[in-house]
């Protein structure tokens, strides 16, 4: 019989070599029967794949920053459903492949959100991956002008849930809207779309140039979808305002502090 270790690595067991010997003490010391032995050896290593697996699809999936759900502050964003926010991470909305928005001015935690529901997402097996509108158009032109479009649209599809990020900070030519209508249209019923903005659905005619293809996405994004509008103030400037930085209450210039 081939020894535990090379049986480890011929199995690619990577995660149940290195705790091996201490499971088998702790199961002496705790008296396990055979079954139940090879259940927590087992799971030790699907564990450790799980973690591994989350890993990688996080590396993927160009987070510009990493934050869990867990420390957001209802308290401070009391417009915010959280109900709402604690039953879409459950993650059913992924499974349905529907849509999530998230509305409001700058810095009131909607990339915060997305962030986190794209970890969850990637912690139980889903490829995720954020790209703001900007980055997005940039690689859609840029398919479009070397004629690979189909396949970057098709690229676009896999991920099983893409946050676009800051939709109405970067008006959008007709030609480029209709380029979004295409991804927007692609991935419609098959995977989910996390988008946040700081524009009130009103005023995305203009984000595009065109009231019709504005409605266009608008339909596909909204039916079937979750939005979130947040009404409150930037956290970002609730440091500065503890600070004594800033006195002024939340107005518009908040949001172009926060923005820029
Ligand atoms: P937005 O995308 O709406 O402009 P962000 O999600 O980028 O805002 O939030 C700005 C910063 O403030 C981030 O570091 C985020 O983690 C933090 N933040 C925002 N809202 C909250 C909150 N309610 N609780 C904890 N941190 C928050
Ligand atoms: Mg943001």
């Amino acid at each position: 019989m081939p020894a535990l270790d090379s049986l480890f690595e011929a199995l690619k067991f990577d995660h149940l070599a290195a705790p091996c010997d201490a499971l088998l003490e702790q199961a002496a010391k705790k008296d396990l029967g055979y079954r139940e032995l090879l259940a927590e050896a087992l799971s030790c290593e699907w564990q450790g794949r799980q973690h591994k697996g989350a890993q990688v699809r996080l590396a993927q999936a160009r987070l510009p920053w990493l934050k869990t759900l867990e420390p957001f502050d209802f308290s401070f964003q009391p417009s915010i459903d959280r109900k709402g926010v604690r039953e879409l991470s459950a993650l059913g909305f992924v499974g349905r492949a529907e849509n999530v928005v998230l509305l409001g001015p700058p810095g009131v935690g909607k990339t915060h959100l997305a962030i986190g529901l794209a970890v969850k997402a990637a912690e139980v097996g889903h490829r995720v991956l954020l790209l703001t509108l900007e980055q997005l158009m940039g690689k859609l032109k840029r398919a479009s002008q070397e004629n690979r479009l189909e396949r970057q649209l098709q690229q676009l599809t896999y991920p099983k849930v893409l946050i676009l990020d800051e939709i109405g900070y970067l008006p959008l030519s007709r030609q480029d809207a209709s380029l979004l209508f295409r991804l927007v249209a692609r991935r419609y019923e098959k995977a989910s779309l996390i988008v946040t903005s700081n524009k009130s659905f009103v005023d995305w005619g203009d984000i595009f140039s065109d009231a019709v293809l504005a409605t266009a996405i608008l339909e596909r994004l909204l039916h079937p979808s979750t939005t979130i509008n947040v009404k409150g103030e930037s956290y970002r400037l609730k440091s500065k305002r503890k600070a004594g930085m800033l006195s002024a209450p939340a107005t518009e210039e908040d949001g172009k502090a926060a923005a820029g």
